[in-house]
């Protein structure tokens, strides 16, 4: 039997939103490397975006190279990147009183052949559209999420709760992170979208479905992704981040 080769493709998409002064959201991918980060920031002044756009650089950095040697094995690879990126953003914060306590989320897609990771800190989301079916693969790191979980709260509550805001893990606001880690087997046709809070709090999973299954490329889906987000509210910087296997 043919073994089929999965090729990747991938666009991204962020967008300041309707509310924010700045957008401290970030993102990076390398196809070559079988990479892809979304970051959300968080800390006073500046300190958010320089926290998302460390952890992106960092991971992307720590990662290069990693698809043409193919020696490491990715999802140790990636978790090695990502504690080391979570060591420099909290060695920045010690350093500098102005950047203290600043931290970011982190969601990655790590692929190798047909083979994908999913990794995650705090409250930025993996997707999968596989066959018309959007399916949420992390689980947010958040307060309201432990409390749904554990039945003190209904998923509407949750949604609605002035502590949804309250996030459990983050990079670089303690010396040490452990990631969520999720491996699956891709298949010809997925559609992986990473996104920051700001689409997900604007638009619903039904809606986020729907959009993904119309029509167009991957750039023209995360343009669209986001304009909805925008119109629904743009309370928060939104980032989508799409990527396609082909
Ligand atoms: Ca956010």
């Amino acid at each position: 039997m043919a073994t089929v080769v999965l090729h990747y493709m991938a666009a991204a998409v962020t967008d300041r939103g309707r509310k924010r002064p700045s957008n401290e959201d970030a993102f990076g991918f390398s196809v070559e490397d079988g990479i892809y980060v979304v970051c959300d920031g968080m800390g006073g002044a500046a300190a958010g975006e320089i926290a998302s756009s460390l952890a992106v650089d960092e991971v992307l950095r720590l990662l290069a190279g990693n698809g043409t040697n193919g020696h490491a094995h990715l999802p140790e690879a990636a978790e090695q990147a990502i504690i080391a990126a979570n060591e420099a953003i909290h060695a920045r914060s010690q350093r500098n009183q102005r950047l203290s306590g600043m931290g970011t989320t982190l969601v990655a897609l790590a692929v190798q052949e047909s083979h994908a990771w999913v990794l995650n800190i705090g409250d930025s989301r993996c997707y999968r559209l596989r066959k018309g079916q959007l399916e949420q693969l992390t689980v947010d790191h958040s307060l309201v999420e432990e409390q749904v979980r554990i039945g003190r709260m209904s998923r509407s509550e949750a949604q609605r709760s002035p502590l949804r805001n309250v996030i459990t893990r983050a990079l670089g606001t303690q010396c040490r992170v452990t990631p969520d880690i999720f491996g699956l087997e891709a298949e010809l046709g997925d559609l992986f979208l990473l996104c920051s809070d700001g689409l997900t709090r604007e638009l619903s999973d039904p809606v986020i479905g729907s959009l993904l299954a119309g029509e167009g490329s991957i750039e023209d889906l995360c343009a669209r992704l986001v304009e909805a987000a925008k119109s629904a509210g743009g309370h928060d910087n939104i980032t989508c981040l799409l990527v396609r296997a082909a």
